[in-house]
């Protein structure tokens, strides 16, 4: 079976921007298949020059990857991250070579094409070949590998970026999943393993292309792809993992993105609530209306100063999950997702952009822009025909995919001067706190639920997360005791 899966890939896929990673099916394999996404990190990108290429920018490329450049990848993935995921990357000494790294039989101009079969051993061979020459020319790897799934050293590297000068897209590599050659370790399999760190994976990124890695770290992170390799459509806006072109105007990750990697802060919606939604780069509020697999997540974008600077308004991106649409967490199962990949159905994908003004524009090829985020005077509602979104069906509606009635509303948008939303949100009166995505820490569990109470004083809503409802309780006790000593 996984020899089939090799072979697909071999003959699909290869050095396609390809995936293989699974959007946190599995949350647990931080090492293995990922590099931890919260905390302290230590990253590496290696220069790789080719002679008759452009040369690499190596003042540039420091700056691009430094804490000093206000849209450079730090700072980028430490806005998206609120801050709970803080990269420090070292650009290593670079690795040269006086002609293509690639055998010249087959790659004459040392330009790799999307799908190129050749490329695929090669391409592992070049990957052990740098790694090796930094080794050998002094580079410690030893002091790269601070973090891990418990937030420490855990044997993995953080995380390697190669960059390079050759005509090449990019691509997020597995590598020690595919190796069946020297790991320059003395075995013939599985991770590199340099001054006893193990390297898993690889971002590269060709033409010496900065804003591309930004996407390819995002799979080593976790992530897989979110734009239509298919071509039927675009694939995903307002995402770093779908339709960006590259260009430096950097787009956050979209809601359910941030969502899974415990970046946002999660407001689950129950019952009627009217909330006041803040921009999502300096906030991360995300509203979930629903539970399960599917759901919906209201987020509030717009131009930011330093990301999403191509957005032409400010608004609520409404996206529509579908967490069972080919997503998968066993191993190889990225293959699977490479030839059919989750978003490539414009009508039911993994994550859809609603669009306010209803036109389904995106879905008929055609590109996000004005009107599309929900903006003064939109809305969303059930459509009592229980029938879904579809090519045959293009209504906006909450339905589900099923066609049944979710009764989730979005209503009475209002846009504040200091770019807030306000906004009428409705999800069933009960049963929508219990869940979460991992059992403690920062983003795990909804930071509301529900509208808090009031009134009251001292009596603690239904399902609100407990240290919540501890902290309602202890003010109510508070209360009471005031109106006690109050009293004549
Ligand atoms: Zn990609």
């Amino acid at each position: 079976m996984l020899r089939i899966s090799v072979t697909l890939l071999l003959c699909a896929a290869t050095f396609a921007r390809a995936d293989y990673m699974d959007h946190f099916v599995l949350r647990e394999d931080v090492g293995p298949h990922k590099a931890p996404y919260l905390g302290d990190a230590q990253l590496v990108v290696i220069p790789i020059e080719v002679a008759g290429f452009p040369p690499i920018d190596l003042a540039a490329l420091q700056h691009f990857f430094s804490p000093d450049d206000p849209n450079g990848f730090v700072k980028y993935y430490e806005a998206a991250s609120l801050g709970r995921y803080h990269p420090r990357v070292t650009v290593a000494p670079k690795v040269s070579y006086a002609t293509c790294p690639l055998p010249a039989a087959q790659f004459p101009t040392c330009a790799v094409a999307r799908g190129d079969i050749n490329a695929f051993t090669a391409g592992m061979d070049m990957m052990r070949d740098v790694i090796k020459k930094s080794d050998q020319a002094g580079f410690d790897f030893a002091p790269y590998d601070v973090n891990g799934r418990k937030g420490t050293a855990d044997g993995w590297i953080d995380g390697v970026m190669l960059l390079t000068n050759v005509p090449f897209g990019g691509i997020a590599f597995p590598f020690g999943f595919f190796n069946r050659g020297d790991n320059l370790n003395g075995s013939n399999s599985g991770p590199l393993v340099v001054d006893g760190i193990k390297i898993g994976h690889f971002a590269i990124a060709g033409e010496n292309d900065q804003f591309v890695m930004v996407h390819e770290f995002g799979h080593v992170l976790g992530l897989t792809d979110l734009y239509d390799e298919s071509g039927k459509y675009d694939g995903l806006y307002l995402s770093v993992m779908g339709t960006w072109g590259y260009d430096p105007n950097i787009p956050l990750p979209d809601a359910e993105t941030r969502f899974r990697l415990r970046w946002a802060n999660w407001h689950q919606v129950q019952g009627r609530q009217r909330v006041v939604i803040h921009p999502a780069e300096t906030t991360g509020e995300v509203y979930r209306l629903g539970t399960g697999d599917e759901y919906f997540l209201v987020e509030n974008r717009g131009p930011g100063d330093a990301f999403d600077r191509s957005l032409p308004e400010r608004g609520l991106a409404v996206f529509h999950v579908d967490r069972t649409v080919k997503l998968g967490g066993q191993e190889g199962q990225f293959v699977e997702r490479i030839l059919d990949c989750v978003n490539c159905d414009p009508w039911h994908p993994y994550i859809r952009l609603l669009q306010a003004d209803g036109l389904f524009e995106i879905e008929h090829s055609g590109r996000f822009g004005r009107g599309d985020l929900f903006g003064a005077g939109s809305f969303l509602r059930p459509d009592p025909r229980a029938v879904a979104v579809s090519e045959l069906n293009a209504v906006n509606s909450s339905n589900l995919y099923s066609g049944a009635v979710s009764g989730l509303k979005l209503d009475d948008v209002r846009l504040l001067a200091d770019g807030s939303i306000e906004v009428t949100l409705d999800a069933p009166e009960t049963g929508q706190c219990d869940e979460k995505l991992c059992a403690e820490g920062e983003g795990c569990a909804p930071v509301t639920c529900g509208e808090p109470e009031k009134k009251t004083g001292c009596s603690v809503g239904e399902g609100l997360w407990p240290a919540f409802g501890l902290l309602l309780l202890e003010q109510g006790l508070r209360r009471r005791k005031q109106r006690v000593l109050r009293r004549p």
